[in-house]
């Protein structure tokens, strides 16, 4: 293994985990500062984890996907800002906007593609060792594309690593089903939101496809699998919940303040009411057999089920990748798994509408000074972070780093007084049974996106729907 220790710890640049949405732009921020920054990133290429996803068409427009800083470090190299009502699909996102940005030069010098952070501490120091910790550099431990290892010194870590590559397991309790690993090892069990329509729609062609999970990656797959099912008819769709109703998938249909949400929740009742769908409510997942087939065994309230299917979708959310942060002093919410303040502005189990307010260095810091979660993996394993959100986290850290204490208090970031869910909506978004399975951001504290998919918010939380 080797170790860059070349250089004199005020001049250590500081680590950014991640080149998605929210670690370019604290990049962006960090360079503006005059500070300099080393952007570690796991994929081949900037924001791998929204090209996996890059099919998928975002419900916030190009206003709101697009960070300051970045616009104008971008505004030198004759880069056209797209149109700011436009809904971009995730390979839009990365190919009009996030791959430009990665090319700035002064980023490009940062990014270190094919570099995935196995391990943060203190350079000589573990955990439980205090003296002279604020003081000593940090260390990341990186492996490439080749396997090799290297230790790099860092003034400061921000953690923009995402939840992506950690979705949540299938089986009940949070834990793995017994012969979950053996069914994922082989290939039964797909990624989330695969693109069955259309670079995956081989796979899944006249195959018998069961999709878990109640929120809007479920919803999103469901419907492209239904289209699939119109053209190739010996396609054949389940959808198994944890819930005794999906009425919260389903939305406000006609009474929808939002017509396209409206319709789209209309279209998926529409195809389980045909029978399109076959659907199995209150369904928890006790263990899988794989052989030709995967077997799905499942505990309902009539005693235990088996469903014999072709492939399995997970739509079961994610969670953050808590143990490259082991030596790190955290002080997280015990549920949510996101820094504590921030936990309970945005716990599904009671979170409402227009309680997330902009937040930056002081909420998100840890007991590990100079240290911060951003982004996506900052609200740990709560479904309703916004891209416009992280970039207020990393322009206040970029300004807490750089010593302007004042500009990392300010908030910047504007959002409406009420938001999506509790005006534009008439309340409808958040007010709906939640999704409780839920991965991905919501309409909840949106600044105004449009809205294109299956709403996420919860209004008064899982704690106020029905359970069975
Ligand atoms: C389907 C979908 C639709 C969404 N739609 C919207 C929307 O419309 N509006 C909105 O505001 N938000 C939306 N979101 C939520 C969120 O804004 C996005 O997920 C966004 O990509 C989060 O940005 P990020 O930079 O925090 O993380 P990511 O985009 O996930 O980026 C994290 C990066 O870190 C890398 N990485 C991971 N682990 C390591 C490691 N150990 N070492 C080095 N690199 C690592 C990954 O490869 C990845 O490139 C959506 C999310 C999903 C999944």
């Amino acid at each position: 293994m080797s170790k860059n220790t070349d250089t004199a710890p005020s001049r250590l640049p500081v680590a950014v985990i991640g080149s998605g949405p929210v670690g370019l732009a604290a990049a962006a921020h960090l360079l503006e500062r005059g500070l300099n920054p080393v952007i570690f990133e796991a994929g081949s290429s900037p924001a791998a984890a929204v090209s996996a996803w890059g099919h998928v068409r975002l419900f916030s427009p190009w206003q709101y996907d697009v960070d300051a800083a970045a616009r104008r470090l971008l505004a030198g190299t004759g880069w056209q800002e797209p149109d700011a009502q436009a809904l971009p699909t995730g390979n839009e996102l990365v190919e009009q906007y996030l791959r430009p940005l990665a090319a700035v030069p002064a980023l490009r010098a940062a990014l270190r593609l094919n570099s995935e952070v196995l391990a943060v501490t203190r350079e000589g120091l573990d955990k439980t060792r205090t003296g002279g910790r604020e003081s000593t550099p940090f260390l990341l431990r990186v492996r490439d594309a080749s396997g090799s290892v290297t230790d790099h010194r860092v003034r400061a870590v921000i953690d923009a690593s995402g939840t992506w590559n950690t979705p949540n397991p299938l089986g009940q309790a949070g834990l793995p089903a017994a012969g979950e690993a053996e069914a994922y090892a082989a290939g039964v069990i797909t990624a989330p939101l695969p693109d069955v329509a259309g670079r995956e729609r081989d796979r899944f062609a006249g195959r018998h496809v069961l999709v878990v999970g109640a929120g809007h990656s479920a919803a999103n797959t469901l419907l492209a699998l239904g289209e699939l099912a119109e053209l190739e008819p010996a396609t054949r769709i389940s959808w198994a919940i944890r819930s005794s109703s999906p009425a919260g998938v389903y939305g406000g249909g006609d009474l929808d303040g939002l017509p396209a949400r409206g319709v789209l929740g209309s279209r998926l009742r529409a195809l389980v009411e045909a029978g399109r769908i076959e659907l199995h409510t209150s369904f928890r997942i006790t263990g899988f057999k794989t052989s030709d087939s995967l077997t799905i065994v499942g505990s309902t309230p009539a005693g235990e089920v088996q469903l014999n299917v072709d492939l399995l979708v997970p739509a079961t959310g994610f969670r953050p990748n808590l143990d490259m942060l082991r030596e790190v002093r955290l002080d997280l919410d015990p549920a949510v798994e996101a820094p504590r303040q921030l936990g309970p502005l945005i716990d599904p189990e009671f979170h409402s509408c227009g309680t997330v307010e902009p937040h930056g260095a002081r909420l998100l810091s840890h007991p590990e000074k100079d240290f911060y979660i951003v982004g996506m993996k900052s609200y740990g394993r709560a479904p309703t972070f916004l891209m416009a959100t992280g970039y207020e986290q990393v322009r206040s850290i970029a300004a807490a780093l750089a010593g302007d204490r004042e500009a990392a208090e300010r908030v910047e970031l504007v959002l409406p007084e009420t938001g999506v869910c509790s005006m534009d909506l008439g309340g409808s978004c958040c007010d709906a049974p939640a999704a409780e399975e839920e991965a991905e951001a919501s309409c909840c504290a949106a600044p105004e996106p449009a809205f294109l998919g299956i709403p996420t918010g919860l209004a008064h939380g899982r704690s106020a729907r029905e359970e069975s």
